[in-house]
């Protein structure tokens, strides 16, 4: 009898919740305003310079590469990867600023060369020490650390601007850059990287150890460890490259060797 009660309570209560609950009607415009709304929730933002294309392992395959002499100067056959994206975000924000006020300044700044694979250091070895000292692994544009880039006026590269060139170094410097234009036995004014200590064993394993101002990013080991997978990747795709480059210098050298010999051929 009880339960029966319970029930019918329960029944009553159910279909009189209408008459408790007010509804606010909403007036026309409001109405629009919220369809409006919804129209427009799933519509992808335009993309800013800073912000990282795509978050997957095959990310790399949309960063921005430069291509041999597009900046006039010849840096090999690998395609360089200049895609802001590509470095240590602590990194790569001081790098965005650098750009920035270089712009306040009226100089404009192009990124010509960002992460760079062993394979790529390999390559510029072999073009010799003009190119540069360091062997692959040693660079820290091998973990982000550093950047190439180069001023514009009307479009065109200043390679030998060198009044231009030190007032880039100064703010870069400013900023707590070490910048290679302080370089004796490679002049190099278009690089800047991370002044401070890093164990490169330790990141050549995917170590990254906390670089200052570190502390303001609370997703950084998370982004480091996707940025990591990508360079793996990118170094494969690379290597093979590489590889198919040697092998076809190798090929053309062989077949000059053959023609130039005397009597090699009949
Ligand atoms: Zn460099």
């Amino acid at each position: 009898m009880r339960k029966l009660f319970m029930i019918c309570w329960a029944l009553v209560l159910f279909f009189a919740s209408p008459l408790f609950s007010q509804s606010i009607p909403m007036s026309p415009e409001a109405f629009k305003e919220s369809e409006n709304f919804v129209d427009h929730f799933d519509e992808v933002l335009p993309l800013r310079a800073w912000e990282i294309r795509e978050d997957s392992i095959r990310g790399w395959l949309h960063w921005r590469t430069v291509e041999n002499f597009y900046y006039g100067k010849d840096r090999g056959n690998l395609p360089m990867i200049a895609d802001l994206g590509a470095l240590h975000p602590v990194f790569r924000d001081k790098v965005l600023e650098m750009i920035r006020i270089c712009a306040d300044r009226g100089i404009q700044l192009d990124v010509v060369e960002t992460y760079r694979t062993p394979s790529k250091q390999m390559e510029y070895k072999r073009m010799g020490r003009r190119y540069t000292r360091t062997g692959p692994g040693y660079s820290r544009h091998q973990y982000g650390l550093a950047v190439d880039i180069v001023p514009l006026i009307n479009g065109v590269p200043q390679w030998n601007n060198y009044q231009l060139w030190r007032k880039i170094g100064l703010i870069g410097e400013k900023l707590g850059f070490r910048w290679g234009g302080r370089w004796r036995y490679l002049y190099d004014p278009g690089h800047f990287e991370y002044a401070g200590y890093v164990d490169l064993r330790k990141m050549a394993n995917g170590e990254f150890p906390p670089l200052a101002g570190s502390n303001q990013y609370p997703c950084l080991n998370e982004d480091l460890r996707q940025l990591y997978v990508k360079w793996k990747s990118l170094d494969l795709h690379q290597t093979n490259l590489y590889q198919e480059d040697r092998i076809r210098i190798a090929r053309k050298e062989s077949i000059l060797r053959e023609s130039s010999s005397p009597g090699g051929k009949e």
